[in-house]
């Protein structure tokens, strides 16, 4: 971006904070929180007019409930039709790219539900000194009040594109399921050449996210009266064995780390470098009374695998310490093993010039250097482009350390609203 250039975009991008806050309060007052996620229609509806002012043309994009069903066992408390947003502008529009790269930005729509605990109305937003609050404000809509500031100024300007652009804005992510995005990627909507995805936060370039797999194991045993036990097998006495060796497995899975650096946040929390794996008990049940020998214990959990591991040796690393527990308890140990996986890892490599031309856009933008991070949670992103192929990395609104996201009080500085603004604007622009 030349100077001058730069400097009748800043002054444009002060002069509209009050109409970019206006666009958020909008969104925010849409209450798109799931489950239930019964708005979505509301949203995508008061979002078409926008796009279509800014010369994109609209899909009003529903995932089919058979779809849903079949991807999906648990559909229970989702009201309402699934609906997403595909806004395309291409180079045959006047104002479109002169080069044929295509790019998808994508973010969701729906958020998570307002929870206790919040000193503002959660679906208002309400302005207090530099920061506005409101659930969604940083997760992720701030990031779509931004894109429309970014499109709508690039117009007034009358700055081109360098790509085509493909606006994907889904459903469903905050719930985990089969998300509209992944929808998309299933029905080949994601077509460009670079994605971006506008979920995460503003403190680095996220190339790399972990898979994420569930597991559950059944311990089982022999009810009976309590004062007889030795009539019947305890379950849950039978489980402490279980629980001991996966602490060990624990130790194993978490003393690697991958390549990916992690964020100076998680840094200065731990003084871990890189990502890592991570297992996780977090669920138990069982028993029936307290004068009842249990019959059965159930313990649930995660494991976040980084992306130089892959599902299959994750599977097999969990059977197989599990069949060496079985070896040493011969006839005294009675369990079965479920595995549930669920997104994918996801992982750009940071050499790729897609990285760079949003860590330079981030960064100028921000008047700060961004660096490459990766994060240990899953994004539904990472389902998307391993079907899709291509090359990918995040970049959101909200601070991890201060926005509070899926917490009370959910908040976004409106510099950082600003310079995002910015930040699309010039990774649009020729570099
Ligand atoms: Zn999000």
């Amino acid at each position: 971006m030349r100077d001058r250039e730069e400097r009748e975009l800043d002054k444009l991008v002060e002069e509209r904070e009050n109409e970019l806050i206006e666009y958020l309060s909008e969104l925010v007052s849409i209450p798109t929180f799931v489950p239930p996620g019964e708005n979505y229609g509301e949203i995508v509806d008061w979002l078409i007019p926008k796009f279509n002012d800014l010369g994109f043309r609209c899909e009003r994009i529903e995932l089919p409930r058979d779809v849903l069903h079949r991807i999906q066992d648990e559909t229970e408390g989702l009201i309402g039709e699934r609906v997403n947003l595909l806004a395309v502008k291409d180079s045959s529009s006047s104002s479109g790219a002169k080069e044929s790269l295509d790019i998808d930005i994508y973010t969701h729509l729906d958020v998570v539900p307002a929870g206790e605990g919040w000193s503002t109305p959660p679906f208002r937003t309400v302005r207090k000194g530099n920061r506005i609050y409101g659930r969604g404000v940083a997760d992720s809509k701030g990031s779509v009040a931004a894109l429309l500031m970014a499109l709508s100024l690039m117009e007034e300007l009358n700055l081109h594109s360098r790509y085509n652009i493909r606006v994907a804005l889904t459903t469903d992510e905050e719930i985990g399921l089969y998300s509209g995005l992944c929808y998309f990627a299933d029905e080949g909507l994601l077509k460009g050449d670079y994605l971006l995805c506008m979920d995460g936060d503003n403190e680095g370039i996220c190339i790399a996210t972990n898979g994420v797999m569930n597991w559950e194991i059944r311990v089982n045993g022999k009810s009976c009266h309590s004062s007889t036990p030795f009539l019947g097998v305890n379950a849950i006495e039978r489980a402490k064995l279980v629980i001991d060796e996966l602490e060990r497995l624990k130790e194993r899975v978490e003393s690697r780390e991958s390549e990916v650096p992690c964020s100076p946040f998680m840094t200065q929390v731990t003084g871990q470098k890189h990502i890592k794996p991570v297992f996780n008990l977090t669920m138990i049940s069982g028993g029936v009374k307290e004068n009842i020998i249990p019959p059965s214990c159930t313990l649930r959990g995660d494991r976040r695998y980084i992306p130089e591991e892959n599902e299959k040796e994750v599977v097999k690393e969990l059977e197989e310490a599990l069949q060496r527990l079985k070896l040493e308890h011969e006839h005294e140990l009675d369990f079965e093993l479920q595995c549930h996986p669920g997104f994918p890892p996801m992982y750009t490599s940071p050499d790729a010039d897609w990285v760079k031309e949003v860590q330079t856009a981030a960064s100028a933008a921000f008047g700060v250097h961004k660096p490459i991070t990766g994060v240990q949670g899953g994004l539904d992103v990472a389902y998307a482009v391993q079907k899709t192929k291509q090359p990918v990395c995040a970049f959101g609104v909200g601070s991890s350390m201060e926005s509070n996201a899926h917490g009370a009080d959910e908040n976004v500085r409106i510099e950082d609203l600003k310079n995002y603004v910015k930040f699309l604007v010039m990774l649009l622009l020729h570099a």
